[in-house]
C-alpha cells in the first residue's frame, strides 16, 4: 500500500481539442515545482498521482503543488488494490476513530462487481464494527472517507479535499510583461496573469543612485516568491536616472510623475518585443493614485501599441493586501526602500493632465535618445 497525493486539475477540461496540450503543460509544470524533492508523477485517469516520495517531505511537496495553477484540488491518501479487503486495509489509515462519518465511492471502473452505495456500505460496516466509537451520518457527517475505484484493479482512498491555486496551467496563455515595482501591487498583478496561464517576463526600473542596492534586493526577493507560482526565472532592470533628470530639469514640475510613466512603457514596450512579450502588465488600479486616473492611464497607453492589461484595475487597495498576504509578498513589499516613482515626486502632481499640455512638456526632451539610452543600461538578472 502506497501513500500517495492524488491531483485533480481545474479547468483544462473545457478546452476540447487542446486538452492534451494543456494536460502536457500542466505536468510540465507540476515537475518543476517538485523539482529537487524525489518523487515520481503519473497520470492516472483525470488526475495525477504523485508516488515514491519521501515522507518528511509530504508537507513540502503538499505546499508547492497548491500553489501550481490548474490545479483544482488535492488529497494525501493511499494508492490500493481494488479487492474489498485491500480498499479497507487503506481505508483504516484515513478514516477517523469517533464521531460521525460517512463513506463516499466513486467508480470510475464501471465493471467492479459491487455497486458505490454496496461499497460504500460494506466498508461503512467493517469501520463501525471495528471501532464503536464510530456512528454514520449520510447527511452532516463530521469526517467523510472516500473511495476511488480505478481501472486496473487500483483504488484511490483519502478523508479530505485540499483546495488548489485553481486557474490555467501558466504558459498556455501567451506572454507579458510585468513591469514589477518594489510595492503591494504589482507582485498581485502577476499573481493574477499567471493564475490564467500566462508567462509573466519582469522589468524593474530602478534610478541609481538615487535608488539602493536595498531597493533592488528587494525586488528580487518579490521576484523569487512570485516566481514560485508564475515559474518566472529572471527579471531585467533598466536604470531611468537620465530619464528622470532630464524630466525634472526641463519639464513641468507637476507632469514629473505622468511623464517618467510614459517613458516606463515606451522603454518596457520596447523590452516586451525583444522577449517576445505580447503585453505589458502594470499593478495600476483606477483613482489609487494621481497617476492612476483615467486621463493617466490614457496618457501611458497613448505612447505604446501592445496591449496594456492592468488586472487589478478594479480592485480597493484592501482587496489588493488580502491577496499579496495569501500569495505572501506583503511583508517584503511593506519593507521601506526608495521607489524610482518616489524619487523628484511633485508636491502636487497633476490628476488630469490633458494630453496636447503633455506632449508640449514631453517635446523639450529628446525622447528616443533618452529610451536607447535606457535601453543600453538593461540588465538581465536569473532568479
Ligand atoms: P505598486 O504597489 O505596484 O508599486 P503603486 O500603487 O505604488 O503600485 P505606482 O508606483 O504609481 O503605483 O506604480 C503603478 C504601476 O507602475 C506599478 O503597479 C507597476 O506595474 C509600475 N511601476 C511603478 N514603479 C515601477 C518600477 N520602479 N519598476 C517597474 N514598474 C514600476
Ligand atoms: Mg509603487
Amino acid at each position: 500500500m502506497e501513500k500517495v497525493i492524488i491531483i485533480r486539475y481545474a479547468e483544462i477540461h473545457l478546452k476540447g481539442k487542446n486538452r492534451g496540450y494543456f494536460e502536457r503543460v500542466f505536468a510540465v509544470n507540476l515537475e518543476k515545482s517538485l523539482k529537487g524533492m524525489r518523487h515520481e508523477l503519473h497520470r492516472m485517469s483525470g488526475r495525477w498521482l504523485v508516488e515514491k516520495f519521501d515522507q518528511a517531505q509530504a508537507e513540502e511537496i503538499e505546499t508547492r503543488i497548491s500553489r501550481v495553477f490548474g490545479v483544482h484540488s488535492y488529497s494525501l491518501g493511499y494508492l490500493v488494490g481494488s479487492e474489498l479487503d485491500e480498499i479497507y486495509a487503506g481505508v483504516r489509515l484515513v478514516a477517523p476513530r469517533e464521531g460521525t462519518f460517512k463513506v463516499e465511492t466513486h467508480r470510475g471502473y464501471k465493471r467492479y462487481p459491487m455497486t458505490s452505495p454496496e461499497i460504500s456500505a460494506a466498508i461503512g460496516g467493517r469501520l463501525i464494527h471495528d471501532f464503536p466509537a464510530l456512528r454514520v451520518d449520510v447527511h452532516t457527517p463530521q469526517n467523510t472517507v472516500y473511495i476511488d475505484v480505478r481501472e486496473n484493479g487500483a483504488a484511490l482512498v483519502f478523508g479530505s479535499f485540499e483546495s488548489g491555486a485553481g486557474g490555467m496551467p501558466v504558459g498556455t496563455a501567451g506572454r507579458g510583461l510585468l513591469l514589477i515595482s518594489g510595492g503591494i501591487d504589482s507582485p498581485v498583478a502577476g499573481y493574477m496573469m499567471a493564475k490564467r496561464g500566462m508567462t509573466v517576463e519582469l522589468l524593474h526600473f530602478h534610478s541609481y543612485p538615487y535608488t539602493n542596492e536595498g531597493a533592488k534586493e528587494k525586488v528580487i526577493t518579490l521576484a523569487r516568491i512570485l516566481s514560485k507560482y508564475s515559474l518566472t526565472a529572471r527579471i531585467t532592470t533598466v536604470k531611468m536616472t537620465e530619464i528622470q533628470e532630464s524630466i525634472h530639469k526641463h519639464c513641468a514640475e507637476e507632469l514629473n510623475v505622468t511623464l517618467l510613466r510614459r517613458f516606463m512603457f515606451r522603454v518596457a514596450e520596447r523590452i516586451a518585443r525583444a522577449r517576445k512579450a505580447q503585453c505589458l502588465v502594470t499593478g495600476e488600479s483606477l483613482g489609487q493614485v494621481a497617476s492612476q486616473t483615467m486621463e493617466g492611464l490614457a496618457s501611458s497607453n497613448a505612447v505604446v501599441t501592445l496591449p496594456v492589461l492592468r488586472p487589478l484595475i478594479g480592485f480597493d487597495k484592501e482587496e489588493i493586501i488580502t491577496l499579496a498576504k495569501k500569495i505572501g509578498t506583503f511583508e517584503t513589499s511593506i519593507l521601506p526602500y526608495e521607489d524610482c516613482c518616489t524619487v523628484f515626486l511633485p508636491e502636487f502632481p497633476a490628476i488630469k493632465p490633458k494630453l496636447d499640455y503633455i506632449e508640449r512638456e514631453e517635446s523639450k526632451l529628446d525622447v528616443e535618445t533618452l529610451v536607447n539610452n535606457a535601453l543600453s543600461t538593461a540588465e538581465i538578472i536569473d532568479l
